[in-house]
């Protein structure tokens, strides 16, 4: 075990080899348990197929593909050398938005996989984007599935030049990505140096790993815990459940739920099933208020300390990047906004900023419109109740995509809350 810990997203457009590419990393790393490799291995062997442990995990996860849409590997943990992984996303085919918002907003570093017989698509855009939006320190990036281009340099040399020039388009600085040529699925520069690419001599994608930056200390913010869902439990009554984004959550302790406006002081918390007496950032966790019922809460509230409560905006102003819009944006426009485990639909109600994206200066003053490509700074009116926070004081809680018509439209931060 090592000390110290990442929280990993794993991105890329859906097919690329994200799911193998997880399961390649447990099994290098000797996450999957010995028995179960065990196993696999006698029954490989009893049809004359020696050394496809591998595949018993790829079984594993295509059979959880049959079950649902989503590969649930996300929450897979996996330890090198260096650090202890927690794999905090990866976006399924749905609802992958909804994931990166609350996942890659905690992500410290991302694993974006490109596959070299197909290059940059759609979603390797969006994500990018979005990683870039939320704040990934740095990117590895897995020229993935080398095996099926024959281990093609120029074929590797293209993508590389793709996806750099995506980066720049971002303004991504190219300095904090690392490329590398793999197959996950045969194994090749993961671990181990491959002999099937004699013309790359860097980092494997283990080694990479080892050498991301080490994540910034939590903040010392305090309790905001966004809820995704009520329960009501016989014995106990209503059980919020969410994850712990900042702070510290006591039995004993005053808090309050926005923008529901209920509070009460904290009976019992419940952790993987057991009752603990505080919980801290990044647990699961369901908790039982005094006083609440199930219809005073809901999936969207934030719970916060009764003497800090979280921030309700009345407008807040945001600094956005449009990523895709068939049109143009004027103020008026009313997409639905996506923060934490909340879905409110808002009103671009003035645009006030134009930027300039290379020198991060004002572009324009009062623009009439802002389009693809453009980052601008705007006032956003919720026409619900909205708990959301500045990016500068609670990061966890200041970001947010815009979705329109199954799309991303644009992705922003917070700078300022007007609370009501
Ligand atoms: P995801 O949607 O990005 O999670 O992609 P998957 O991991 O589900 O992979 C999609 C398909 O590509 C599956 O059939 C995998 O077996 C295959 N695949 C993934 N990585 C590789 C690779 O390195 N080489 C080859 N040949 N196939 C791969």
């Amino acid at each position: 075990m090592s000390e110290r810990h990442q929280n990993l997203a794993v991105i890329g457009h859906v097919d690329h080899g994200k799911s193998t590419l997880v399961g390649r990393l447990l099994y290098e790393t000797g996450s999957v348990p010995e028995h179960v490799i065990e196993q696999h291995r006698e029954e490989a062997e009893e049809k004359g197929k020696g050394g496809f442990e591998f595949a018993y995990v790829m079984d594993n996860l295509a059979e959880e593909r049959e079950r649902g849409v989503t590969i649930d590997i996300a929450h897979q943990e996996f330890t090198t050398d260096e650090y202890d992984f927690t794999i905090v996303d990866c976006p399924g085919h749905r609802d992958f938005v909804k994931n990166m918002i609350t996942g890659a907003s905690q992500a410290d570093n991302a694993v974006l996989v490109v596959a070299a017989d197909d290059g940059v698509a759609p979603q390797t855009q969006e994500h990018v984007f979005l990683a870039r939006t939320l704040g990934i320190d740095e990117l590895i990036i897995g020229v993935n599935k080398m095996d099926v281009v024959d281990y093609k340099e120029s074929t590797y040399d293209d993508v590389v030049d793709e996806v750099t020039q995506l980066l720049k388009q971002v303004q991504f600085n190219t300095d904090d990505a690392s490329f590398i040529p793999i197959s996950a699925f045969e194994g090749d520069n993961i671990a181990d140096a491959s002999d099937n690419t004699p013309w790359y001599s860097e980092e494997t994608l283990l080694e990479a790993l080892n050498d991301l930056p080490e994540p910034q200390p939590p903040t010392d913010a305090p309790l905001r815990l966004p809820i995704q869902d009520v329960y009501t439990i016989s014995g106990i009554g209503t059980v919020p459940v969410g994850r712990i984004e900042t702070g510290v959550m006591n039995i004993g302790d005053d808090v309050s739920f926005q923008p529901s406006d209920v509070g009460g002081e904290v009976k019992t918390i419940e952790m993987h099933h057991e009752e603990v007496p505080k919980a801290e950032p990044g647990d699961n966790v369901g908790f039982n208020v005094r006083g609440i019922g199930k219809d005073d809460i809901r999936r969207g509230d934030v719970c916060g300390p009764a003497d800090e409560p979280p921030s309700v905006a009345e407008t807040f102003q945001a600094q956005v990047v449009v990523m895709q819009h068939p049109s143009v944006i004027t103020a008026g426009y009313t997409p639905v906004f996506h923060a934490h485990t909340s879905q409110v639909a808002c009103t671009i109600e003035s645009i006030d900023k134009k930027m300039d994206p290379s020198s991060g200066e004002v572009a324009e003053e009062n623009p009439d419109f802002i389009q693809s490509g453009d980052a601008a700074v705007v006032t956003i009116r919720p026409q619900k109740p909205l708990s959301i926070e500045p990016s500068s004081e609670i990061p966890e809680l200041g970001s947010f995509a815009i979705r329109d018509m199954g799309q991303t439209i644009a992705a922003g931060k917070v700078l300022d809350v007007n609370e009501k």
